[in-house]
């Protein structure tokens, strides 16, 4: 990627950055000057990859830790600061689906989903935002989905995070909006990730059908809008939902 801001100094963690959208917006942010701390689940190898790509000596760490249990969610913010010394950059990437309509919905698959999506990124966001405002500087980037912002039949409890994901945004936007620290949204489209690798071919199509720019997109689709967000340069843009879908919605 053309190197289009400088983040150098800058020290981001993003949640889930192991694999998919949050491990291309890990490579996007090092690519740019910052120094990464990559968080995962469970794949421990998918995350040392992703630190190896990033290369550069000190240039990343790893970071277990279930963003769905709150306490390990905050002491991320605190292992990034162990490792680097500061935090500026949160990027709440991790997420998970568990599709059913909602007659057939368990409670279980409701609370993982929002637990994980909605809690997840209130817990690792509420410990960063404290050195961010004691440093006079933040950038807060929330992965949502269109799902959230037009619903989607089978995704109740993902929809409901994914919006809930806006409004907490946009709350903390206004919130932190003195102390230097912007809060915005990516929304993306349909991008080809391993959570979306279990469509059938006929649900593909139906959603090319709607998809302006007629293709699926790319995890090196959404990274850029990342570099952007966490830059000085968009420091008067806050509280903004950016989807990033190539036309799917428009609104
Ligand atoms: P993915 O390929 O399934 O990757 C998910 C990442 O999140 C992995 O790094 C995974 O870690 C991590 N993760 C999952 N649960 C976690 C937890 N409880 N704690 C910490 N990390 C956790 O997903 P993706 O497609 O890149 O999606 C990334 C984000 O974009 C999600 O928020 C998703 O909802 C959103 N999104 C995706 C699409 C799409 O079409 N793909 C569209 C709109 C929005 P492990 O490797 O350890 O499992």
């Amino acid at each position: 990627m053309n190197r289009l801001f400088d983040l150098t100094g800058k020290v981001a963690l993003v949640t889930g950055g192991s694999r998919g959208i949050g491990r291309a917006i890990a490579l996007a942010l090092a690519a740019h000057g910052a120094r990464v701390a990559v968080n995962y689940a469970t794949n421990a190898a998918a995350a040392d990859e992703t630190a190896a790509a990033i290369g550069g000596e000190g240039a990343a760490v790893t970071l277990a830790g279930d963003i769905a249990k709150p306490a390990q969610g905050a002491a991320l913010v605190e292992r990034t600061i162990a490792a680097f010394g500061r935090i500026d950059i949160l990027v709440n990437n991790a997420g998970v689906t568990r599709d059913d309509l909602v007659l057939r919905m368990s409670e279980d698959a409701w609370d993982q989903v929002i637990d994980t999506n909605l809690k997840g990124t209130y817990s690792v966001t509420k410990a960063a935002l404290r050195p961010m405002v004691r440093q006079r500087w933040g950038r807060i980037i929330c992965i949502s989905s269109v799902a959230g912002i037009v619903g989607n039949a089978g995704q109740a409890n993902y929809a409901a995070a994914k919006a809930g994901i806006v409004g907490f945004t946009k709350s903390i936007a206004k919130e932190v909006a003195s102390r230097n620290i912007t809060a915005n949204v990516i929304a993306p489209g349909f991008i080809d990730t391993e959570m979306t690798r279990d469509l059938t071919e006929g649900q593909r199509a139906e959603i090319m059908r709607m998809v302006a720019l007629g293709r699926t997109g790319t995890p090196d689709d959404i990274a850029p809008a990342a570099v952007f967000l966490a830059s000085d340069e968009a420091a008067y843009v806050t509280g903004h939902v950016l989807t990033v879908d190539g036309g799917l919605v428009m609104h």
